[in-house]
């Protein structure tokens, strides 16, 4: 893996929705299937937005919205990959515990808004953490992101 780009770790601003896309590209290029990337923050801080561009670079070429009436929906790009919103699951662990099974897996890569909602209930299954991305407003159309690999919170 040593071909690898180094992924954008730290902490960036970025002054448009290009740039928080053009980051998350970035941080893209360095993942494999199986990475599980949690991203949280405020609603419109743009977590979404920064899916949309992770989608982009990894080949997803339809809409990137968030899902409205699941918790998640499945692209095909150059590798399988998930996007998911929890942010209207209360608790996931009064869900069916196989929810999150369709959406994660070794073969594909997946994207997690709001997983504070996950974590709240103990749920393990999110697979292998391999980056957490924290987006903040700063007025108007800066955000800063903060961007850290692994499962350290
Ligand atoms: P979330 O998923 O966190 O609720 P969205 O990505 O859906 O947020 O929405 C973010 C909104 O903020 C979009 O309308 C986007 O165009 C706008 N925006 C403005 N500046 C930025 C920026 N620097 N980064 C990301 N989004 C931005
Ligand atoms: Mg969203």
């Amino acid at each position: 893996m040593c071909q690898q780009p180094l992924p954008p770790t730290g902490v960036h601003r970025t002054r448009g929705p290009q740039e928080t896309e053009a980051l998350a590209a970035r941080l893209a290029e360095a993942l494999e299937p199986g990475d599980v990337v949690l991203i949280a923050g405020e609603l419109g801080a743009g977590k979404t937005t920064f899916v949309r561009g992770a989608c982009r670079a990894l080949g997803v070429t339809g809409r990137v919205t968030s899902p409205t009436f699941t918790i998640g929906q499945r692209y095909a790009g150059r590798v399988p990959v998930s996007h998911l919103d929890l942010y209207r699951l209360a608790d996931l662990g009064a869900e069916d515990p196989a929810l999150l099974a369709d959406y994660v897996g070794p073969e594909r890569i997946a994207f997690v808004e709001w997983p504070e909602v996950a974590e709240r209930a103990g749920e393990d299954g999110l697979g292998r953490i391999a980056a957490r991305v924290r987006l903040e407003h700063r007025g108007g159309d800066e955000r800063e992101l903060t961007i850290a690999l692994g499962d350290g919170a």
